[in-house]
């Protein structure tokens, strides 16, 4: 008997429901799917018990369609370790953020706050600066205007 319910995932295909076969046990079986090199996405029907009962899939895979199933097989694989990974990682900077006193976080904040309040105070006085600038280069500009008008007109 080929034995493919240990890589096997349990599997919701549009199979009559009605055609679920028993074991030899007598027990109903649930439809599942293989992911071996031999069966990839090959529809079967498992026992709790047993295992492996009968195929729900006739013909076995072969060909390129086998091919493509083993490379897909494998490509979901490298992303649930990706995905494994980066739920570790997440879960480990978590941990290392929650790891701290609590009030670090507020002092941080405090912190980057008064940062903001003194940059926004330094605009607002180079602002005031500039425009007093702005006054009084036109004033200069004025009386330097207003003072060669006067001597040119004597
Ligand atoms: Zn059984």
């Amino acid at each position: 008997m080929e034995n493919s319910s240990s890589s096997a995932t349990s599997f919701n295909a549009s199979y009559n429901q009605l055609d679920v076969p028993l074991c030899h046990c007598r027990k109903p079986t649930r439809m599942a799917q293989s992911w071996t090199d031999d069966n990839p996405g090959r529809v079967f029907f498992k026992c709790d018990t047993h295992g492996f009962s009968v195929w729900a899939d006739k013909e076995k895979p072969f060909g390129w369609q086998k091919l493509r199933l083993i490379e897909a097989r494998e490509q979901i694989r490298r992303q649930k370790e990706e995905i494994r990974a980066l739920k570790t990682s997440l879960r480990e900077t978590h941990v290392s953020l929650s790891s701290n006193s609590p009030n670090v976080d507020a002092e941080m904040f405090a912190e980057e706050k008064k940062k903001l309040e003194f940059e926004a105070m330094a605009a607002k006085e180079r602002e005031k600066l500039l425009r007093q600038f702005v006054v009084i280069s036109w004033g200069g500009f004025i009386v330097v205007t207003t003072m060669i008008l006067t001597m040119v007109k004597k």
